[in-house]
């Protein structure tokens, strides 16, 4: 089946094809998994102009943004799968116990069998072959669910997946909440989850019917406390290149609100408002340099986030928008209350609220008495408030004097915490969350201790 149309049956026929290609071993040889990284890389060169004209139609996203963080660090995921992965799948020997004696033990890394990936809309090509590369790297079989709401590309996937991919191995499936309800119903051996916490719960409700372990990559309000010792030129780039610079603020790690104090906010606002000129020019509305809204329902969704009357007042740049472009401008909104719908939900769109406090230290009371976001951010040059922001601060990533930026990391762990997720993902993490780890101990006949059987005795207890 090559994939797509949603039946129940077929899927379930589908899962049954897909795990005995499993079952078969084909997955689980080096070559294998080498062939499938190197095809995902092929696909990314051979049709990298489709895949930027894919991302312009679904998101108005600005060619150097899909070149950068869609295909390219797609590709440096393969190549780093790629240099690793015989390592990766090296058993790691082990200490063993005294209580074992004679013995040997490893760490055996196997796959996990038949894998379910769904995909959300922001990164639609990212979000979708990013977690291939750990399940195909770690030897398994996958389905990959694309997000509906981006659908050039999500039938792009459809498309090229089962030319560069081994069909019998990793399929694609196109389609909402019915697809995906089918989908879920099958059981698999990990479903790999991108999107809003709503669905995630649904997700792992659905999971626990087979007790299928999840990885929930979900959102969260991801805040940026801006010191007033800090390069303010500098920070103010990194800001707006995590926030608007990140699909319009369409990003789950990008930047939800800042807080800041009194005294230094007129200084920040001011050189944000500067620098957003700078990049974006007077009428940002026409900027090639912007993603737009991806539909209307998300449109609507953001400009009912300025609509509340105890917000509208508190724009302070920005705010124009254009319904029949699905187009936003950079929004800068000052001390918002706490109450209003603008800081309540995750925003996911180019509104920035600031607020500000008396003393920074505040800020951090604020953070902790909110769910745990996905990421936090500080910018600051004094080392006390960095080590009290690392230390108290829980988020699925932190990054300093930076945003998002911790994401490129390979050697860091990308995942959420609370409700911004469970599990992560990147570099070997991704090879990890596709693996069991399975314990094996080697034991030999020689030097057996008679005390472990019975007869049992007071002596043999003492041993
Ligand atoms: P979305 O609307 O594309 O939904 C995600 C997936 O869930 C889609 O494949 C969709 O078909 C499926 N889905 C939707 N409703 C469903 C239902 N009722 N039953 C089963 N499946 C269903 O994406 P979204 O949720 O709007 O994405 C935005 C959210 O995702 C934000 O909260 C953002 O922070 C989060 N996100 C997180 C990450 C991360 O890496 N942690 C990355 C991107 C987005």
């Amino acid at each position: 089946m090559a994939s797509n149309k949603f039946d129940v049956e077929a899927t379930t026929l589908m899962v049954e094809e897909l795990r005995g290609t499993f079952n078969a071993g084909k997955t689980r040889s080096y070559e294998w998994r080498v062939a499938q990284l190197k095809g995902i890389i092929k696909m990314m060169d051979d049709r990298e102009q489709e895949i930027i004209e894919a991302l312009r139609l679904d998101l108005g996203k600005p060619e150097f943004e899909s070149a950068v963080y869609e295909i390219g660090m797609l590709k440096s995921s393969c190549a780093r799968a790629l240099k690793e992965l015989k390592h990766w799948m090296m058993p790691e020997k082990v200490k063993s116990s005294i209580v074992a004696f004679p013995s040997s033990a490893e760490i055996v890394s196997e796959p996990l069998g038949a894998v379910l990936i769904i995909s959300a809309w922001n990164y639609p090509i990212l979000l979708s072959l990013d977690p291939i590369v750990g399940a195909v790297a770690a030897g398994n079989v996958a389905v990959l669910k694309p997000s509906e709401i981006a659908p050039a590309s999500s039938s792009l996937l459809a498309k090229y997946v089962p030319e560069y991919l081994d069909s019998s191995a990793i399929r694609v499936v196109e389609g909402g909440v019915p697809e995906t309800t089918a989908l879920l119903d099958q059981k698999w051996d990990k479903i790999f989850y991108t999107g809003n916490g709503r669905v995630g719960r649904i997700v792992m409700a659905a999971a626990v019917k087979h007790l299928t372990p999840v990885v929930l990559e979900l959102g969260g309000k991801s805040p940026v406390i801006v010191d007033s010792d800090v390069n303010l030129k500098v920070a103010v780039k990194r800001i707006i290149a995590g926030k608007w610079g990140l699909n319009n603020g369409q990003a789950c790690i990008s930047a939800d609100y800042i807080i800041t104090t009194k005294d230094f906010v007129p200084k920040l606002v001011d050189s944000l408002k500067h620098q957003l000129e700078k990049f974006y020019g007077i009428n940002p509305l026409e900027s090639k340099d912007l993603s737009r809204i991806v539909n209307s329902n998300h449109f609507d969704r953001l400009t009912k986030l300025l609509d509340e009357e105890k917000v509208s007042s508190k724009i302070i740049h920005g705010g124009q928008s254009d319904r029949a472009q699905l187009k936003i401008a950079p929004t800068i909104l000052l001390d918002v209350p706490e109450d209003s719908l603008i800081m309540s939900e995750e925003i996911f769109g180019p509104l920035l609220p600031i607020l500000t406090v008396d003393r920074l230290e505040e800020s951090f009371d604020f953070i902790r008495s909110r769910s745990k976001p996905l990421a936090a951010y500080l910018f600051t040059n004094r080392k006390k408030l960095k080590d009290e922001f690392v230390r108290t601060i829980s988020a699925g990533g932190i990054a300093i004097n930076d945003i998002a930026l911790h994401l490129v990391v390979p050697s860091l762990p990308y995942g959420g915490v609370g409700e911004s997720g469970m599990g992560s993902y990147h570099g070997k993490f991704s090879f990890d969350v596709f693996s069991h780890k399975k314990s094996v101990l080697y034991r030999s006949f020689v030097a057996d201790a008679p005390a472990r059987y019975p007869p049992y005795s007071q002596g043999k207890l003492r041993l």
